[in-house]
């Protein structure tokens, strides 16, 4: 039974890096050498704490064995205990108690083992007669993630429908109703109906920018750029803008600084997007300081952007790169905020294998910091 549990462990390892492998067998090959001062049980138990995941054995509806991640689990007296009382679980007492369910190694899902709303995967495979190898997987985290990817769906179809229901009931009002003839109340309601449209144009160009970067993130930056020429080619325009908040703008770029492997238009993007919240979120009048310099280890550009302003409460730092994620949703989009420009500078400096620090102190200011590394020579 013990060789036969042992190839049912090595199995559910399988999915291992072949380097690990390697590095088994040699450790294996010279253990073999070694005298054998370890007991088959105790390299067994070890064998068996190895896996993070749950794994037990049970027959005859008893536990036998158990690893420390069961006993983590179900508890540390579960040795020689019913599985009734070991999992206390009705989804998973049903199908280790009958001798009739098919133990196929296939996974089945059980909710609420350990804390309530945890989710585990249990997989049952047949040792011999009467054995079974119970192995459970933690599947909470990607649960999590699922919900964040629906979650993402529902916020983005509302995020769309609010400016579309406002721009058909203008329509509505302006076909149906004496407004419509009213020159003034027309071109008012035309004015709404713009910004709306603007609004929503905003917003699945961020989306359609948010899925081609998330795409993209494992794909290096192929080509060696001047991340002073990125800065001045995005601000400028803005300097000389319409939005008075441009002239607030001070840039201040080193001389002779190092290239950086990176993309072009993602980086302009970047640049934008952090710019454009400083001229949104700081008080008018205010400066804005926008500086390019070598960071302190001398390995990476260090872009900065400090505004004088609002600021951001300390509870809210951490959650300001989710996607939709606004300290005020009101003011967001009466600035024409789309909430995912700080989504969207997370992935980009992700893609770039650089770093992204938020300070910000409410009622002073707010400091962005990006870190991107310098090219290698060559
Ligand atoms: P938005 O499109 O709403 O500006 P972002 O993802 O760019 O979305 O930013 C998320 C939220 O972070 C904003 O709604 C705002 O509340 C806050 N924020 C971002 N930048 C600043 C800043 N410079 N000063 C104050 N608050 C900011």
């Amino acid at each position: 039974m013990m060789i036969m549990f042992v190839a049912a462990v090595i199995a559910l390892f399988i999915g291992t890096d072949y380097d690990d492998r390697k590095e088994a067998e040699e450790r294996r090959r010279n253990e073999q050498q070694e005298p054998a001062n370890i007991s088959m049980h105790e390299q067994f138990q070890t064998l068996l704490d190895a896996s993070a995941d749950a794994m037990l054995i049970v027959g005859n509806a008893r536990v036998t064995h158990a690893n420390k991640s069961a006993f983590q689990l179900l508890g540390t007296e579960i040795i020689g205990k019913s599985v009734q009382l070991a999992f206390r679980h009705a989804g998973a007492i049903e199908r280790l108690t009958d001798p009739d369910a098919q133990h196929d190694g296939r996974p089945i899902r059980l909710i609420g083992i350990g804390l309530r709303d945890q989710i585990w995967e249990m997989r049952i495979s047949p040792l011999g007669e009467v054995e079974k190898l119970v192995h459970l997987s933690d599947k909470t985290g990607a649960q999590a993630a699922e919900k964040m990817r629906v979650d993402f769906v529902a916020n983005a179809s509302h995020e769309l429908l609010t400016p579309l229901a406002a721009i058909k009931g203008f329509i509505e009002t302006l076909t149906e109703t004496e407004a419509g003839a009213e020159k003034r109340t027309r071109r008012r309601f035309l004015k709404i109906m713009e910004d709306e449209a603007s609004r929503m144009q905003a917003l699945i160009r961020d989306l359609m920018s948010l899925s081609r970067i998330e795409a993209e993130k494992y794909h290096l930056p192929a080509h060696r750029l001047h991340m002073g020429k990125i800065i001045n080619e995005t601000v400028e325009p803005l300097i000389n803008g319409e939005d008075p908040r441009g002239h607030d703008i001070v840039l201040n770029i080193a001389a002779g600084l190092p290239t950086v492997m990176g993309d072009e238009g993602r980086l302009k993007q970047l640049v934008s997007n952090i710019v454009a919240n400083a001229m949104k979120y700081g008080a008018p009048g205010t400066p804005i300081a926008v500086s390019l310099e070598p960071s302190k280890s001398g390995s990476m550009l260090a872009l900065s952007v400090a505004d004088q302003g609002e600021g951001i409460a300390p509870e809210h730092l951490p959650r300001l790169t989710e996607r939709f994620y606004r300290v005020d949703s009101g003011r967001s989009r009466a600035v024409g905020g789309t909430g995912l420009g700080l989504s969207l500078v997370k992935h980009i400096v992700d893609g770039h294998r650089g770093h992204l620090e938020i300070k910000s102190e409410q009622g002073k200011g707010t400091h962005i910091r990006i870190l991107l590394p310098i090219a290698a020579q060559g």
